[in-house]
């Protein structure tokens, strides 16, 4: 691509950035992974599975930024490749019964109750990052969340947070095997399954979701 204009410059960096991303999409479309299953709409999974729009300049740097932000290792194993029933997974952090997820965002959540309320998925991916682990032969003695904040954090929030996640292996295995058999049903059909009951146009995860237009027209 010859360089003329600051506007090459511009669609050079977006042009490097999508093929970083696209590599890893592509190999992921194909498989189940575990951030399917702890995605909040189910249709949003089959469209990126079946039929995926591509990515605006926006989320393609959430997710270079992401992946550049995930680089510096904690513990002993770093992006550790797993998979249980079919569904893989890349676990942030583990080491010595520890497991680490890190979460690079522009909210941290200061208390349990704000955990819970704006990111009960993530405390889902830790819950059954953990089940793999432990079928994969890696005890789990203490499980972690920890929230990075993305720039400026709001006024008395403190930009690096952690929570422990109780872990209970048993009623996790339920739980997972209970998605994981509602995802093989969705992702196997022609037909995206129906807009969740409550999603709205205007509110989180429909307002930020790219296949916004296709479920509201808009
Ligand atoms: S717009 Fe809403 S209902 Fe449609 S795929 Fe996205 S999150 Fe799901």
């Amino acid at each position: 691509m010859s360089i003329e204009t600051p506007r090459d410059v511009e669609r050079l960096f977006l042009q490097k950035v999508a093929e970083y991303n696209r590599s890893e999409f592509e190999k992921r479309r194909n498989e189940l992974h575990l951030t399917d299953l702890t995605s909040e709409c189910m249709r949003q999974v089959w469209f990126e599975k079946r039929d995926p729009l591509p990515d605006e300049p926006e989320n393609l740097l959430r997710m270079w930024e992401g992946s550049m932000m995930h680089q510096m290792p904690l513990l002993d194993e770093h992006e550790l490749e797993l998979e249980f029933e079919g569904v893989k997974t890349r676990i942030d952090e583990y080491g010595n019964g520890i497991l680490i997820e890190k979460k690079f965002v522009g909210f941290i959540p200061r208390t349990f109750d704000e955990l819970k309320k704006y990111y009960s998925h993530y405390i889902k991916q830790v819950e059954f990052e953990a089940l793999i682990l432990t079928a994969n032969d890696r005890e789990v003695k203490k499980a972690y969340l920890l929230f990075v904040c993305r720039g400026e954090p709001e006024p008395g929030r403190y930009p690096v947070v952690a929570f422990e996640i109780p872990i209970n292996i048993e009623e996790i295995a339920s739980r997972f095997a209970e998605t994981v058999e509602a995802y093989k049903i969705v992702l196997s059909s022609e037909n995206p399954p129906d807009i969740p009951r409550g999603f709205t146009p205007f509110d989180y995860p429909c307002s930020h979701c790219k296949y916004r237009g296709r479920c509201f027209g808009r």
